[in-house]
């Protein structure tokens, strides 16, 4: 029997907190001018943010708050349609999107821990606050003030790989209710590491609908959440690594 703190229970231990602590998703979160990003909330006297959230999935979260100034869209007012620049497309956000993303789209490694011994990775979320209600894509027919966010880079955006999703600020609810605008980015994110509404518990949790939970909701993963978060294949959970599954329940 060698001593409790013996060179092979440290280095053990060394392994470990590497293999946890530095695999992460790294959120770039960009904003447009007059926009804010969603604050924490104090819940029971404990803050609860987007890393405390993704924690109960074992899944670490950093938010990076990058670009903070980027010009709300705007124009040549059309006497036809005055209210056109309220909205933003999907064209018009994946625009923004590649003019302002720092980050590659999928994972980059770089070395760390003691001495550089370690190869840690990180999975790249792109997050953008735009001053704008949602416009679907059949045009004025399709825009829709009701929208708080959602995670774009799906089945109808370009990539579908997970890789962005953006909030809409001229929501009502966006801009005035933190609590339900930071429940809202829980979420999208949720769909970025491919959860769907069928991972909601229909009632409280972050999968739920907006419409679901009213004014009534938790800022929890109900346990098929947890599931898919904790114990599914990492290539099915990480942003901007596969295409969204839509299939309920998980069949990857
Ligand atoms: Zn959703
Ligand atoms: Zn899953």
């Amino acid at each position: 029997m060698g001593s409790f703190f013996s060179l092979s229970h440290i280095i053990l231990a060394l392994t470990l907190i590497t293999l946890i602590g530095c695999t992460t998703a790294r959120i770039e979160y960009d904003r447009m001018t007059g926009t804010q990003y969603p604050q924490p909330e104090t819940i029971s006297g404990d803050e609860v943010n987007l890393t405390t959230i993704y924690w109960q999935g074992e899944r670490l979260v950093a938010v990076d708050e990058d670009t903070t100034n980027i010009a709300p869209l705007t124009g040549p007012a059309n006497p036809l349609d005055p209210n056109q620049y309220d909205y933003i497309t999907l064209a018009e956000i994946e625009t923004i999107e590649i003019a302002n993303r720092r980050d590659p789209i999928g994972s980059s490694t770089f070395p760390c821990g003691y001495l550089n011994a370690y190869t840690c990775t990180r999975y790249h979320l792109y997050g953008i606050v735009v001053d704008h209600y949602w416009e679907g894509d059949c045009g004025a027919a399709c825009r829709k003030t009701t929208s708080l966010g959602r995670m774009y880079a799906g089945a109808s955006g370009t990539t579908n790989d997970r890789s962005a999703f953006v909030n809409f600020w001229k929501n009502a609810t966006v801009s005035s209710d933190n609590a339900k605008y930071l429940r809202s980015t829980a979420h999208e994110i949720g769909h970025g590491f491919n959860l769907n509404h069928c991972d909601g518990d229909g009632s409280l949790t972050i999968m739920n609908q907006t419409g679901v939970v009213g004014n009534t909701f938790n800022y929890e993963f109900s346990a098929t959440s947890l599931d898919h978060l904790q114990n599914h294949a990492d290539n099915e959970v990480w942003p901007g690594l596969s295409p969204r599954d839509y299939a309920c329940p998980h069949v990857h």
